[in-house]
């Protein structure tokens, strides 16, 4: 059984070392990981580790809503080439945070990496917390292809983003949410995406979250599904394949 974490940020692990992690995650077949970037400085050292381990290792280049005052000038060309040297990378983290009060500046660089996305066809992964108008404002804009990262809104949330054409991604954070069963029922096998979000999101108090988490999250999801886990897993990497394949 293949699985591939479509969102984690492996620049970000104190107390594990990366290669641990890779390491480990290979061993449990986890085939793919898209390594996301929050801020410019994380960059370089996710194209170390993409460098590192380019069969398993895809990354992700973009700003985080958490961290949009701390761009600089010159940015949104030295994103730019990140991807012209990354034929397969995706754009973000970028997105919207209602729990933090700039959202003028957090809107400004979220639609320039969006525009930048659907100019050069690549997929973004969303951060969106509390800010599901905000979102709907921002969906006509997105490229093909989008992801909306460790979904825990409500299910009414759903028909938007999918109308859309966006994936929807399941972390931890789903396994708190009252309606879990409903919502991953909700979400067509072809748009469906599982993630650790590690080193954040750990389900144990005072661990990083890892990929071995991943065979758990699918396990569950299969079962709420009333799927077949070898097959929901199979559909699940075959979609992330899409993605990095801009079909
Ligand atoms: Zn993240």
């Amino acid at each position: 059984m293949d699985y591939v974490d479509t969102h984690i940020h492996l620049q970000d692990y104190k107390l594990n070392l990366v290669q641990d992690i890779v390491n480990e995650a290979a061993k449990i077949s986890v085939k793919r990981m898209f390594c996301v970037c929050s801020v410019e400085e994380d960059w370089k050292q996710v194209e170390y580790i993409a460098e590192q381990y380019p069969q398993i290792v895809v990354p992700a280049f973009g700003i985080h809503p958490w961290y949009v005052d701390k761009i600089t000038l010159g940015w949104q060309k030295r994103l730019r080439q990140c991807f012209m040297k990354w034929p397969q990378a995706l754009v973000g983290e970028c997105g919207l945070d209602g729990l933090k009060e700039n959202m003028p500046q957090q809107k400004e660089v979220f639609a320039s990496q969006i525009a930048l996305a659907k100019e050069i066809s690549r997929p973004v992964i969303v951060h969106a917390v509390k800010a599901v108008s905000l979102l709907q404002e921002f969906l006509p804009f997105m490229p093909k292809q989008f992801i909306i990262h460790s979904f825990n809104g409500k299910i009414q949330h759903l028909p938007p983003i999918l109308k859309a054409g966006g994936y929807v991604s399941f972390s931890a954070s789903i396994l708190r949410n009252p309606q879990a069963k409903e919502i991953v029922n909700f979400i067509p096998e072809n748009r469906l995406l599982i993630e650790t979000d590690g080193p954040y999101q750990s389900i144990s108090k005072g661990e990083e979250q890892k990929p071995k988490f991943l065979p758990i999250l699918l396990e569950k999801i299969a079962v709420w599904r009333n799927q077949n886990p070898v097959s929901l897993s199979a559909q699940i990497f075959a979609n992330s394949e899409c993605l990095i394949n801009g079909k």
